[in-house]
């Protein structure tokens, strides 16, 4: 029979650290902290298996399933802890805390206290002489039970939770501030009301039997797996529903003792720079989520990090060291355990740790670790760091980072002249980097309101995950560097200040105020994530530093890759672009952008509407120069690499006018009726324009526009040959389908390129290969290959033609579809590996088993995706492509992908 329970506590566990798919990350890891020796409280962990059952069987079946097994592992916390579940002397308490395989922060709520009730909490206040605690402890119990388990927690943005209406009410009643200030009788108060509201809200009574409360806990866990914020962070991040989540249940530990009990979150190592300082914030006489909930402000965990705070919150030394002391100040003793831990922790994982802990009466408990969450920066300079350091060889640091995390670093950053006319109107603290320039919006269902939005909130919750992720930053007024809007920021890699306490922001009226002045909706203001500094109105950003540790990432990743990395490139400009970011030729130069400046459109259009083919001659003529003139630009911009020049792909009518007054105007320059030209627009028009006159069908009907393209490219390569410069030209016919159409082309571009070189009395070597982006190219690859020297698969008209998608209208039902999980992921993303992917695999197959010297990459926009870029690796691509500010990603993902390929 499979076990469905693991045990762990006092420096035992049933479960260790790499049974994370089974146990979760939580559990796994609280089992592995038992092993190496680091206090935890006891417990147990009910498998991510049990969950799928659950969501497959119901809750009968589970518990049935598991009550043999929870029921005796029950017994193992009582027996290590001394108290008995439900007695109304001696209470065992526990918590039940959700855990899935991949972090997934704030995403699931956590029920502390469970097993107190009426009796239970006098036995508590008694076994613990302090009532305070008793009921403190017992008020917190209600409201998490009523909010997650019975389904209290309010659904709509503009309702608050009712217990915190309770509790508010009763603060304005005692004229208090803290929820600390209440006394003994006010919490009993409370409790009573709480109770009182459960009752009114469901008609239910508050469970008082601790099996019950259990149970229901326990299945509240699984069911949220299945709630509308798991799922929307699961799809953001790419989580199969099939993992589910593990239930853990352990003896609590109690950070609301008193003032020498504690509660908190640290991190290793700086998680939004990367550096080398333990941090993090906790507070005192609390408990649980206290600290990242913003309700007081939390003080920092060291000195150092204290008076760094101080610093930028504006805090007096006097007023720091007496109210908001460092946990290094305030209880050394502990402080120092704490310290010692976080080494030994981040040595055992190697690697940096998000860790959450308690201090019972001066005892401190690890509750959590893992690897910690950090912005596209700290991840770059830790993993080097820890590479400098000894700790990982290369291989582990190229291995660590995550590749599309590198995107962070490549974006904007503010210009440093702009940044000094700019005016500060506020500052919070530096939550997470970067810098935002956009629209103010309050509510995070409105930030698509505009193209760039920042959000503001007084604090963010995990129902803002979906409009934070579409904002371009993020200000809080509320909350710390640990606080839900700065970790899911950092998770983002998105701009965030948080705790902006200079800001009053007044929902209904969507404006704040900051420095005397109003911001309402649609206001323009500007964030620097790094220094908390919030800016009046629109500041202008610039590109960002590439050197050191970055420049590092990218000589490992050639030392270990296998692939090249190319970019799709038009210009010359983005050419250069891509060769800084270290790309190596170019998979895709399309030439119909250069068919569109200036004068080129209107000889382009003559060609198009010329009736016979000495007219399309004539205006062919008119673009040989503008084309060659491109070309040379392409060519010098990547000298000394291939340049794949894709021959004319769209079709003919995106280039004819449209409109009445440029078809006249066209008209008259040519010197005929509108009317003609309004005929041949019309004649133009096709029923699917992207399955008809276009591609190679263009150069097979029309062989003059292939002429003269081939001219263009070996004339501007001699041009170049005859300065010095070393031009390597392919040339690439799309849309091929059958290896006539192929040969055809190839010929006609053999001829021309001949009599050129004949013309000029000097040679170059150039290759002629194809697009494979027809299935039935893919299909009959090797006869394809008898004639194409390269073959690039254009994966996107490939993914089109697999699926039967129109990429252009696949917008009304991909997003359906992957919701219902008929599909994982939208294919024009992420390469279908298992259809479209095929083909890619026998194309590549078949056409070297005709030609083993074939060259062959990817040019699609999957050529810059990670798990794509690892899946071309696997079948033997030569190379991928992708657009200029992907490259680096690229990079990283071929070498990622070599090393896990071997
Ligand atoms: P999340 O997954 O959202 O981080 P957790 O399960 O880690 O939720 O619980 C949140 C917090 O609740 C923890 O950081 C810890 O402070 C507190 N907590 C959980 N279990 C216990 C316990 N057994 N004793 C004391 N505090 C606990
Ligand atoms: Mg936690
Ligand atoms: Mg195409």
């Amino acid at each position: 029979m499979a076990k469905n329970v693991y045990k762990f506590g006092n420096g035992q566990a049933e479960g260790r650290a790499d049974m994370r798919n089974l146990l979760g990350g939580k559990g796994a890891n609280l089992a592995e902290m038992n092993l190496i020796g680091v206090p935890v409280p006891p417990g147990f962990t009910i498998t991510t298996d049990v969950c799928t059952t659950y969501t497959k069987e119901g809750r009968d079946a589970v518990l049935k399933l598991i009550n043999d097994e929870v029921k005796d592992a029950v017994a193992h916390i009582e027996e290590l802890t001394g108290t008995k579940f439900g007695d109304k002397e001696n209470p065992c308490l526990v918590s039940v805390r959700s855990g899935a395989r991949a972090s997934m922060p704030g995403m699931m709520d956590t029920i502390l206290n469970l097993g107190l009730n009426d009796m239970a909490v006098e036995g508590m206040t008694k076994k613990t002489g302090n009532a305070r605690f008793g009921w403190d402890s017992y008020r917190r119990f209600i409201q998490m039970y009523g909010d997650v388990v019975m389904d209290l927690k309010p659904k709509n943005k503009e309702d608050i939770d009712p217990f915190e209406e309770i509790i508010e009410a009763m603060k304005e009643e005692k004229g208090i501030e803290q929820d600390t200030e209440f006394t003994v009788d006010d919490l009993k108060v409370l409790v009573l009301r709480f109770k009182e509201a459960i009752k009114n809200e469901t008609g239910k009574e508050f469970p008082t039997d601790p099996w019950e409360q259990l149970w229901g806990a326990i299945t509240a866990v699984f069911d949220s797996w299945m709630n509308d914020r798991a799922i929307l962070y699961r799809r953001l991040n790419n989580i199969p529903e099939e993992w589910g989540t593990a239930v853990n249940v352990q003896a609590m530990v109690f950070g609301n003792m008193g003032d020498n009990s504690a509660t908190g979150v640290a991190f290793t190592r700086d998680a939004a720079t990367g550096e080398d300082l333990f941090n993090g914030e906790y507070l005192i006489n609390a408990q649980g989520e206290d600290v990242v909930a913003g309700i007081r402000t939390p003080q920092q965990i060291t000195k150092e990090g204290s008076l760094r705070w101080a610093k930028l919150a504006g805090v007096s030394e006097e007023e720091r060291a007496s109210k908001f002391p460092s946990l290094e100040e305030s209880m050394p003793a502990a402080y120092k355990e704490l310290n010692e831990t976080q080494h030994k922790l981040e040595e055992h994982y190697q690697d940096m740790q998000d860790l959450e802990f308690t201090i019972q009466e001066g005892k401190l408990w690890l509750l959590q670790t893992r690897n910690g969450k950090r912005t596209g920066a700290a991840m770059v300079k830790i993993a080097m760091d820890m590479l400098k350091e000894g700790k990982i060889d290369e291989k582990t640091a190229i291995l660590r980072l995550e590749a599309n995390k590198l995107d962070e670093l490549l974006h904007p950053i503010f210009d440093t002249k702009a940044l000094e006319q700019a005016t500060v109107i506020a500052k919070g603290l530096p939550a997470s980097p970067g810098a935002a320039t956009g629209q103010v919006v309050f509510f995070a269902d409105e930030a698509e309101k505009y193209e760039n939005s920042i959000l503001v909130r007084i604090e963010t919750s995990p129902e803002d995950l979906e409009g934070m992720n579409v904002a371009r930053g993020i200000l809080t007024a509320r909350g710390g560097m640990t606080s839900h809007a700065a970790v899911v920021a950092r998770g983002m890699g998105k701009c965030c200040v948080s705790g902006t306490g200079g800001i009053k922001i007044d929902y209904k009226t969507r404006s704040f105020v900051a420095d005397g002045k109003t911001y309402k909706e649609g206001d323009w203001i500007s964030l620097n994530g790094s220094t908390g500094e919030v800016y009046d109105g629109k500041v202008i950003t610039k590109n960002p530093d590439l050197s050191g540790d970055f420049g590092h990432i990218m000589d490992l990743s050639d030392k270990f890759t296998r692939m090249h990395v190319r970019t799709n490139a038009d210009t010359p400009k983005d050419a250069q672009v891509a060769r800084n970011f270290g790309a190596q030729g170019i998979g895709l130069c399309r030439t119909e952008h250069m068919f569109f400046e200036g004068e080129r459109i209107k000889a382009m259009r003559e060609m198009i509407l010329a009736s016979d083919e000495e007219g399309r001659r004539k205006a062919l003529d008119k673009l040989l120069p503008y084309q060659r003139e491109d070309f040379e630009g392409i060519f010098e911009a990547m000298a000394g690499y291939g340049v794949t020049v894709r021959l004319l792909d769209p079709p003919l009518h995106e280039f004819v006018p449209h409109q009445q007054a440029t078809q006249k105007e066209l008209a008259s320059e040519m010197g005929v009726a509108i009317d003609v030209i309004r005929s041949k627009v019309a004649e133009l028009e096709e029923f699917n324009p992207m399955l008809g006159h276009r591609g190679c069908r263009l150069g097979n009907t029309y062989p003059e526009i292939t002429e003269m393209q081939a001219r263009a490219i070996i004339e501007a390569a001699l041009n170049l040959k005859a300065k010095g410069v070393d031009a390597r030209p392919e040339i690439m016919v799309p849309l091929v389908g059958t290896i006539k159409e192929l040969k055809l082309q190839a010929d006609i571009i053999n001829e021309v390129a001949e009599k050129v070189f004949e013309e000029k009395g000097a040679r170059i070597d150039y290759k002629v290969g194809t697009m494979i982006e027809v299935p039935r190219a893919a299909l009959t690859a090797d006869e394809i290959a008898d004639v194409a020297e390269f073959f690039s698969f254009g994966t996107n008209d490939l993914t089109q033609m697999t699926f039967g998608y129109s990429r252009d209208d696949a917008g009304k039902f991909l997003p359906i579809y992957i919701k219902k999980g008929i599909l994982k992921n939208d294919p024009f993303q992420v390469l279908d590996q298992e259809g479209v992917g095929q083909l890619v695999d026998l194309a590549t197959k078949r056409g070297r088993e005709t030609n083993p010297k074939l060259k062959v990459g990817i040019c699609g926009e999957h050529g810059g995706e990670p798990s794509s870029v690892e899946f071309c690796n696997g079948v033997g691509l030569d190379y991928v492509s992708c657009s200029p500010y992907r490259v680096p990603i690229a990079r990283l993902a071929a070498a990622q992908a070599n090393l896990k390929q071997g």
